[in-house]
């Protein structure tokens, strides 16, 4: 097929790539860096194109095959992805195919006479495919107009896996007259991305390197305390959609995967020590919408790229960071809002900070630490999470709120100051001898009268009981502060807690200590931004009766379901309720080529559904803007009650000496409680302010100016002179007074 329009004798231009997305593709408009991708591969300049997973990286390719006149070579090391990606393309009336060992000799020969008989738009080879002698020849006759490189940091020897064949492709590319090269990579890493240029000969100025934030990712880092408990929690969030959950080791994979199964989940493993043929057969379960979740060790990835994969969850640490994005990355390839849930424990980093102690080669252990660190230091970060991650692929993130990680939509509870019960806990270990551990201090600071205290003498010592105040949880909090701070250590092979320099001084008062103490509640999530797409108050009826037309229609073809149509294209048909060939052609994911062949078993469940319900077809034009949702708080939460006490007129004072905190917290709870759409009298709130008259006027100016949503433009307003519990006190004021 050709589809480059032939009035023009010219070479292509970007009117027609975009007449190519509308209508094949069913798209209405270029995501960032894709047109300038394009445009340079339709001139035929080499071209590196970086952009994460998802990004949208196969049209960059796609588009021009079907705009040149002559064949576009896509060069991939992922065999098993190719049937898929000849499918889809199938599926939008593109002439693709492949060549690869999975094929039988008959299947081999018959690609062979399509490509002789210049059949094909796109053929997808291996590497060591294209490498091959006849492969070579045969192609060398023919009029070869782009060679497209996918994975293209498999030529690196710096990148996680490199392929030594890949090194071989540049003399391959010089064999062809006139042919456009385009190397493509979801690789993060500067020292990759250059040294990919470099092996390919490209120049900076055709280099494209998008950002590699997923706007579509949320995540959350939560403290693993009963994991079970807290992964199941999460998927009846996300019941019958697709996920994966990566655990340290194979046992831990099956014994998962069994509990979840036990529990009425829909789950199947993938490790190494199952054999190929069973780890095929599961991936492909996954892949056809047969079984909702995955649970795998980190084997399980590279081979898919199912784009509806709606959640992540480690239930382990992963390695590092690098591998921790990858393993996101595997969410959300549809731009659809998917979730990302780290169960974090020290216990874990301990682990693997036991097999980096065992290494040998001390560069080794000393690069496996630093990469320790980096992670350590996105989990514990009090910061929008995307500062860090991105940050480590030398990525600047300035927006002020993220709306998409637990910090930025406030799931991460405030940090206060600790110093007292921390001060408590460190004289009790120092009172012992730091000869006990964790569960012996603890139960003298709660005054218990068990065995073990009496034994010692240990309820006669002056901090018995003194550590009544918190509960449990909170102490296991205050607790982790102390490790995580490396206040206190604990000993090996006794298991005692041993005190560090830094505790002593915290002991002297010379030093203060701030940390989290409000017990990790999973709360509901906000989504705040969703795409256009999502915020459509779909038909879910009808959105489950076209999942399964499409799941009819994927087993009768042999194909996977995201073939046919993504979860996007049956959304709006959902919300549109199309009624004819022309109004389907509107809807996003919906070409010419899908129209015809799918279009009437779509209309007809769809009209079938409007009759049965009486409803009327929208047009697309008028599109509903998506209100925000309010988060509501748990009963047990520390905002709930701080606000319910301050109802009652408790003194914010009161309040903070009660639950041994600042006042400053005080006030950040309210702010919460306020949020969640509560409300609290504002009379008395400015009497704890100790701005005077002037100072008051000013800081409600810049208030006027920036709005009281964000304390940052603010306190750069007024040049940083006021602090930041003075301005929350006023932002509280403002917000009770002005609602939210
Ligand atoms: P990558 O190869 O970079 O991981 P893909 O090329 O697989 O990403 O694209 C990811 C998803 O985004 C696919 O489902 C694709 O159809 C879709 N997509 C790509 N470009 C666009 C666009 N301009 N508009 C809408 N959807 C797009
Ligand atoms: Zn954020």
């Amino acid at each position: 097929m050709n589809y480059s329009q032939t009035t023009t004798d010219t070479m292509p231009d970007i009117k027609q790539a975009e007449h190519v997305l509308h209508e094949v593709f069913g798209f209405e408009a270029f995501r960032s860096l894709q047109k300038d991708i394009i445009q340079n591969v339709l001139n035929k300049k080499d071209t590196l194109a970086i952009m994460p997973t998802g990004g949208g990286k196969s049209l960059c390719y796609q588009i021009p095959a079907l705009l040149f006149d002559g064949l576009t070579i896509v060069v991939s090391p992922l065999i098993s992805l190719m049937k898929d990606q000849v499918d889809q393309l199938t599926a939008y009336g593109i002439s693709a195919s492949y060549l690869n060992s999975s094929l039988s000799p008959q299947e081999y020969e018959s690609t062979l006479d399509q490509i002789r008989r210049n059949k094909l738009d796109l053929l997808y080879l291996a590497p060591e495919t294209l490498l091959k002698g006849n492969v070579l020849n045969l192609l060398s006759g023919l009029n070869v107009e782009c060679i497209a490189i996918d994975e293209a940091h498999c030529i690196s020897e710096w990148g996680h896996d490199f392929r030594p064949e890949y090194r071989q492709l540049s003399n391959v590319t010089a064999k062809f007259d006139d042919v456009v090269t385009l190397g493509l990579t979801a690789t993060a890493t500067p020292r990759v991305q250059k040294d990919i240029a470099n092996s390919l000969g490209l120049s900076n100025a055709n280099t494209f390197v998008a950002s590699f934030n997923r706007k579509n990712l949320y995540l959350d880092v939560v403290n693993k305390s009963n994991p079970l408990q807290q992964v199941i929690n999460f998927l009846r969030r996300h019941e019958e959609e697709s996920g994966i959950i990566y655990c340290f080791s194979r046992n831990q994979v099956d014994d998962l995967t069994q509990n979840l199964n036990a529990n009425g989940f829909n789950a199947l493993p993938y490790h190494a020590g199952l054999g190929e043929s069973i780890r095929t057969q599961n991936q492909n379960a996954f892949i056809r919408d047969e079984v909702d979740i995955i649970v795998a060790t980190i084997a399980f990835g590279m081979g898919i790229d199912k784009p509806d994969v709606r959640f992540v969850i480690h239930h382990d640490m992963p390695k590092n960071i690098e591998s921790y994005y990858q393993q996101i990355g595997r969410a959300g390839r549809d731009g659809l809002q998917s979730d990302c849930l780290f169960l974090f424990s020290y216990g874990d980093a301990g682990k693997i900070r036991y097999f980096i102690d065992k290494k040998e080669d001390p560069k080794e252990q000393r690069i496996a630490e630093e990469h320790l660190q980096k992670l350590m230091d996105y989990v514990e970060a009090h910061q929008c999470r995307r500062i860090k991650l991105l940050g480590y692929f030398g990525e600047h993130f300035n927006e002020q709120n993220c709306g998409m990680c637990d910090f930025c939509t406030g799931d991460t509870p405030e940090r206060e100051n600790i110093t007292v019960p921390v001060q408590k806990f460190l004289s009790t270990m120092a009172r012992t001898e730091q000869r006990f551990g964790y569960n012996h201090i603890l139960n003298i600071l709660l005054g218990s009268r068990r065995k073990e205290v009496l034994k010692f003498n240990h309820d006669k010592l002056s901090t018995y009981g003194i550590g009544k105040n918190l509960s449990r949880p909170e102490w296991k909090q205050v607790y982790r502060e102390l490790m995580k701070q490396d206040i206190i250590v604990r000993e090996f092979e006794h298991k005692s807690l041993k005190l560090t320099p830094k505790a002593m001084e915290i002991l002297k008062g010379n030093q203060d200590v701030f940390g989290v103490i409000e017990e990790p509640v999973q709360k509901e999530r906000t989504r705040s931004s969703k795409s256009d797409i999502e915020s459509l108050d779909f038909n879910r009826n009808l959105f489950k009766r076209l999942k399964e037309k499409r799941m009819e229609l994927a087993r009768k073809q042999g194909v996977a379901p995201f073939v046919i149509f993504g979860d996007s294209t049956l959304i709006e048909m959902a919300y549109y309720y199309p009624q004819s060939e022309e109004s389907l052609l509107k809807i996003h994911g919906v070409g010419r080529a899908k129209s015809k062949k799918y279009g009437t078993d779509f209309l007809d469940v769809i009209m079938e559904f409007s009759r049965q319900h009486n409803l009327k077809e929208r047009s697309k034009s008028a599109q509903p803007r998506h209100k925000p949702i309010k988060k509501t708080l748990s009963k047990n939460s520390r905002p709930y009650e701080v606000g319910h006490m301050f109802r009652n007129d408790r003194p914010v004072q009161d309040i903070a000496s009660h639950f041994d905190v600042k006042e400053g917290t005080v006030i950040s709870n309210l702010i919460k409680f306020v949020k969640a759409g509560e409300s609290i009298p504002a009379d008395h709130l400015l009497d704890i302010s100790s701005l005077n008259e002037t100072e008051m006027q000013q800081v409600r100016k810049a208030f006027n100016i920036h709005g009281y949503e964000m304390l940052r433009p603010v306190f750069d307003e007024l040049n940083e002179e006021v602090s930041y519990d003075e301005l929350r006190i006023v932002q509280l004021y403002l917000m009770v007074k002005n609602g939210v």
